[in-house]
This record gives C-alpha cells, sequence and structure tokens, in this order.
C-alpha cells in the first residue's frame, strides 16, 4: 500500500448563494488514522469531503497533503481516492475489470493491473466473485467493489462519503468491522463522513462534530463524549440531562450552580463563566445512582431530592424517569439493574452523581440543544408520557 498521507485545512470556506456549507474551518487529519467528519444532515460534511477530493473548489482557505499545497490541483492529481455511498461502479462491467479501471486510465500494463486488482479484492475478500457482474451482486459486495477499486492503485488517503448510508442494519454493522480491519491493514488515513454516532464511535480514532458549517469539537470519542465543548456536543453525541440554574460561585473552571432549593457543583465546558449567569448543568443519565446511606458524607458529590415517575426494565439497565422540584424538571437516569433499593414509580427518592462528571453550559447554549432521545418503551408504559418526559426534559424548566 501507499505512504499515509497527512490532510490539512487552513480557513476553509465554500458558500452556495446565501448558504455558508463551510465557514472557515482549520482541520488537521494525522496521517494513518482513522478521522471521522460527524453531523447533522445538511451541515456541511459532504462538502468538506468533494474539497479534499478536489472535486469542489473552496472559496477561501488552503488544502494540504501531507504539508504539499494541493488546492489548485485537479482530483486526478491528488493522491486520494473516494468512495460513494451509491458506489458509482460500471455496470457493464464485471467485478475484477471494474477494480482494473483506475490502473487502466494509469496506463499500468494489463498482466500487472490483472494482480494488484485481484490483490485488492483478496483484501475486501470478494476474489472469489472477481468474473460476476455488479448487478449480480449483493449491495455489500457492491461497496467492497467500490473500496477494492479505491485502494487499488495504493492512495494516500482515502475519503468516504457515508459509505454503508444504503445498507441495511445488520450488514451496516458487519461493513463497519469490515472497513475498521481494513484500515488498520492499509494503514492509510481514512476520512469517513457520516452523520450516525453510533457508527463514528465504532470506527473512530478521532472525530470532528460539525454543524451549521462550523467544527463544535474535534476529539477521540472519549473526549466528545465526556467532554463536550458545548451543549450541541452534548446533547448530538449519546443523552445528556440537563438542569437550569444561576452561576452562584466560581474558582477557576470549578462552578457551583443554584437550581431551584438546591445547589449543584459542575465544571465550567469552556471558558469563564460568570456569578450570576444563567446556565444549564449537564450529567449523563448512567452516570447518577440512588444515594447511599451515607448521602450526607461524600464529598465532591451532587444530590438531589426527586419523585420516581417510571422504572422500565430494559435488559442491561433500567431506564427511570424521575421529577425534580415539583412537576417542572424531569431528568432521565439509566440504572444499573443490580443496585440495591431500586425506588418504585411515585416514591421519592434522592439521586447523587460526582461533581467531576458534571459540565456547566451557558444557558444560550440551549438554542442547539438536541432533544433526549428516549429508548423504545417498555411494555406497560403509556406512549404518551414517555413523549411527555422527553419533550419536557429537553426544555427543563427550573423552578425558583
Ligand atoms: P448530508 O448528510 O445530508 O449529505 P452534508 O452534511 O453532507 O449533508 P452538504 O451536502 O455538504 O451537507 O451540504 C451543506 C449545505 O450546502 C446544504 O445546505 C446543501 O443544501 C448545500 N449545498 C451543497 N452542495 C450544493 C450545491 N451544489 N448547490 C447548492 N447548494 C449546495
Amino acid at each position: 500500500m501507499g505512504e499515509a498521507d497527512a490532510i490539512e485545512l487552513r480557513g476553509v470556506s465554500r458558500s452556495f448563494g446565501d448558504v455558508i456549507a463551510v465557514d472557515d474551518v482549520d482541520l488537521r487529519i494525522d496521517s494513518g488514522t482513522f478521522f471521522t467528519v460527524l453531523g447533522p444532515s445538511g451541515c456541511g460534511k459532504s462538502t468538506m469531503l468533494r474539497i479534499v477530493a478536489g472535486l469542489e473548489h473552496p472559496d477561501g482557505g488552503r488544502v494540504l497533503l501531507d504539508g504539499s499545497d494541493i488546492t489548485a490541483e485537479p482530483p486526478e492529481r491528488r493522491d486520494v481516492s473516494m468512495v460513494f455511498q451509491d458506489y458509482a461502479l460500471f455496470p457493464n462491467l464485471d467485478v475484477l475489470h471494474n477494480v482494473m479501471f483506475p490502473l487502466k486510465m494509469r496506463k499500468v500494463p494489463r498482466v500487472l493491473a490483472k494482480e494488484r486488482a485481484l490483490a485488492a479484492l483478496e483484501l475486501v475478500e470478494l476474489h472469489q466473485l472477481q468474473s460476476r457482474r455488479v448487478n449480480e451482486i449483493s449491495g455489500g459486495q457492491r461497496q467492497r467493489t467500490a473500496l477494492a477499486r479505491s485502494l487499488v492503485w495504493n492512495p494516500g488517503a482515502l475519503l468516504l462519503d457515508e459509505p454503508l448510508a444504503a445498507l441495511d442494519f445488520q450488514l451496516r454493522q458487519e461493513m463497519q468491522l469490515m472497513l475498521k480491519g481494513l484500515q488498520e491493514r492499509v494503514g492509510i488515513t481514512f476520512m469517513f463522513v457520516t452523520h450516525d454516532q453510533t457508527e463514528a464511535f465504532r470506527l473512530s480514532d478521532r472525530i470532528a462534530v460539525m454543524r451549521d458549517g462550523k467544527l463544535q469539537q474535534v476529539g477521540t470519542p472519549e473526549e466528545l463524549y465526556h467532554k463536550p465543548r458545548n451543549l450541541f456536543v452534548a446533547t448530538f453525541i449519546g443523552n445528556i440531562n440537563t438542569i437550569e440554574g444561576r452561576v452562584e460561585s466560581v474558582h477557576a473552571d470549578r462552578v457551583t450552580v443554584r437550581c431551584g432549593n438546591e445547589r449543584l457543583g459542575g465544571h465550567s465546558a469552556r471558558g469563564t463563566l460568570k456569578v450570576g449567569q444563567q446556565v444549564m448543568v449537564a450529567v449523563r443519565p448512567e452516570l447518577v445512582e440512588w444515594a447511599s446511606e451515607e448521602y450526607s458524607v461524600r464529598a465532591g458529590r451532587n444530590r438531589l431530592a426527586c419523585r420516581v415517575q417510571h422504572v422500565g426494565f430494559q435488559g442491561a439497565m433500567v431506564e427511570t424517569t424521575a421529577r425534580v422540584w415539583g412537576d417542572e424538571t424531569w431528568l432521565h437516569l439509566c440504572m444499573n439493574p443490580g443496585a440495591p433499593a431500586q425506588p418504585k414509580p411515585s416514591e421519592t427518592a434522592r439521586l447523587e452523581w460526582n461533581v467531576s462528571d458534571t459540565r456547566v453550559f451557558p444557558a444560550a447554549d440551549r438554542n442547539s440543544q438536541v432533544p433526549y432521545r428516549a429508548p423504545p418503551s417498555p411494555p406497560g408504559r403509556e406512549a404518551d408520557d414517555t413523549a411527555t418526559a422527553s419533550y419536557r426534559l429537553s426544555i427543563a424548566v427550573t423552578r425558583n
């Protein structure tokens, strides 16, 4: 395989009329990594990928491949290859001749081209179907053919635009594992685009989260999940509970927030918050526990009284919703099924969680908050209640 190339974007922008598809993006992708651009539909992921491929020209900024400026280079002069969602294979050719095509374009002698195409097909475990026409193979096999064709000429980086989106759930899972293994074996840089958080987490060394053309945060899956920089990243990546309050004191990034009659501690997600500022206190559902007997003596913990609303056994976890401060603020909790003394619906209980697991965001971030995605209702739960709980959590009103 070829040498892995690092990819760099410096101040890259691209507009279509009034739409700013990519807005002043600075990004560095280290060579040999599996890097994913993750974001909702229309946030500019494909445009960014197409700019790297040379299929779209930026209005401003520069694109570098292994330190060399390639902004003005046409696609065929760039050491990158692209895999499309719709495969873009030639239906009149068989699998082998589809894979040989890029080598034919590069005038590689036929015998050598065949040898290399077979090796690429072996890499994606498709060499036994080399003589089939592409309309005689399955969707997953077509995607493998497209992958072999992209890799056959030894590019330094592979650009993948939602390559698994057309596959059904089961096949998609299998192909994710295949892709991850393939990247590890060939060792070149993969720049992968998806709107699916689970897929991004399964595959990636690092992820860039994008919204409205702007990069929101770049990091490992662990960094994005545990240290989201804003409420959009926190709610787009997994679920998070939010409770509104007002800052009471600030010490470096450590903040105390007055929420109703309670005080909660947390860490400012970015920059400095000011005393009196309206904020959202956020904690992941699985990090909240029922308070132990030593409730009052454990330091570094947030504590909250609640009334349990729903308890739903989900197998690996017990999904619970609870209300705090009368009717207004709801919390979603993923409890360990083995936890002792699981309170029942309408009982009052106490919750606690680590201050160090608590992130505090400016309330102004709320506009970008993605609503809570409740898991499927367990048997016996009324659908209306679930919908109301999800909605009410997403607006999380605090009573003073
Ligand atoms: P999806 O996940 O739905 O493919 P995306 O995040 O890849 O979305 P882009 O396809 O990059 O987003 O599009 C970003 C924005 O730019 C969208 O508002 C889109 O409508 C617009 N856009 C993209 N290409 C063009 C074009 N050729 N002409 C006009 N508008 C475009």
